[in-house]
């Protein structure tokens, strides 16, 4: 869409003519050339005319707005698919910890039977019995140890999936905004 009018600008040098030095800034209509003509018009004139974009298009912040929610939008849902990686991986760590403890726990069990037979009075049943006890008290520190960091795991998992849902919670409002935003501009542009 053009404009009605455009502000003249020059080349702002010594060889700019002193008529048109004068114009410099200044707004003039299209249907009303002045002296000598539209800038560039007139013999060796460098000058031209700027158009105000704004006006040039009424739609023009309407528009911008458009984009930009676009954009918006778009940053907002380029986060979404490495924050569902992210929480895919802490799963499958968390089931891995869940995995070494069942594995820990029989270990433990099977300690734990066998340190019973510190009781029967044989040779090497007590040297036997000695290695089960220590055993255990190995197994029950790599279970707190493994505990410990699958609670870690899981309080991340926790923080990730927050995040997860303000993400897709937000997204959806930016889906919204943009979608309002382009039927304004599309109304602007139609009337
Ligand atoms: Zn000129």
């Amino acid at each position: 869409m053009q404009s009605s009018h455009y502000t003249w600008r020059t080349v702002q040098d010594g060889k700019v003519r002193s008529s048109h030095a004068d114009r410099e800034g200044k707004v003039f209509l299209w249907t009303k050339p002045p002296k000598g003509g539209h800038p560039g018009e007139d013999f060796n004139c460098r000058c031209w005319a700027e158009q105000n974009v704004a006006e040039a298009d009424k739609c023009y912040y309407k528009r911008l707005d458009k984009e930009e929610a676009q954009r918006k939008y778009e940053d907002h849902s380029a986060q979404l698919p490495s924050i569902e990686a992210d929480i895919q991986n802490l799963k499958l760590e968390i089931e891995g910890y869940e995995y070494d403890l069942s594995i820990l726990n029989q270990l433990y069990d099977a300690a734990d039977i066998a340190s019973n037979v510190i009781t029967i009075p044989l040779p090497h049943t007590r040297i036997f019995g000695g290695f089960s006890v220590v055993a255990k008290v190995i197994f029950i520190a790599k279970i707190h140890e493994t505990e410990a960091a699958m609670r870690e795991k899981n309080a991340e998992l926790k923080e990730l999936e927050e995040i997860q849902r303000i993400l897709l919670r937000d997204n959806e409002r930016l889906r919204v905004k943009f979608k309002f935003s382009e039927q304004a501009y599309e109304q602007c542009m139609g009337s």
